[in-house]
């Protein structure tokens, strides 16, 4: 059983981190799809840092959750860590990571087998990743995977949003 004040708590914290979520969106490249240009995206996908549209959300979630993890901006509830993520990395920083090869000439599909096809390259097989960048990653996203580093990681966090909310 949950006390009123750890739920209140816990709803002051979802309000913050919706507040963080629509200030993100309001960013440029936040504001299409990060694998099709969809205009208005309201999903994301919270491992990987990008917002997108829910036909590529569904595409994202076939990949498994070992590749890619899928929320709904709006009705999913998320965590600091997740939220911690997305601010680390969005639709920006994603598309020079994970579009560093992409060809000059590349058209983006728009047909749903194109956009799977082109998704699954993206993230799945790395074709256009930028191998380099990723010891230039910030700490948070390099060391998700490693528990012992949680708890400074977890800090690292508060930190980190606590000085994001000054900017809201
Ligand atoms: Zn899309």
């Amino acid at each position: 059983m949950t006390t009123r004040s750890e739920r209140e708590k816990a709803q002051k914290l979802n309000e913050q981190h919706q507040a963080i979520l629509s200030k993100l969106l309001r960013q440029e490249d936040n504001k299409y799809c990060a694998d099709c240009e969809a205009k208005g995206p309201r999903w994301a996908s919270w491992n990987l840092g990008v917002f997108m549209c829910i036909r590529c959300a569904g595409i994202h979630r076939n990949l498994g959750v070992h590749i890619s993890r899928v929320k709904s901006v709006n009705l999913d509830q998320w965590t600091p860590e997740q939220i911690q993520s997305m601010v680390d990395m969005g639709n920006t920083r994603a598309r020079q990571l994970y579009e560093a090869h992409l060809p000059e000439d590349f058209r983006r599909p728009q047909t749903d087998q194109a956009v799977e096809v082109f998704i699954r390259d993206k993230y799945e097989r790395k074709k256009y990743y930028d191998k380099e960048a990723v010891a230039a990653a910030p700490v948070s996203i390099t060391s998700t995977a490693c528990l012992s580093h949680f708890k400074f990681w977890f800090e690292q966090i508060k930190y980190k949003l606590a000085g994001f909310l000054l900017f809201i």
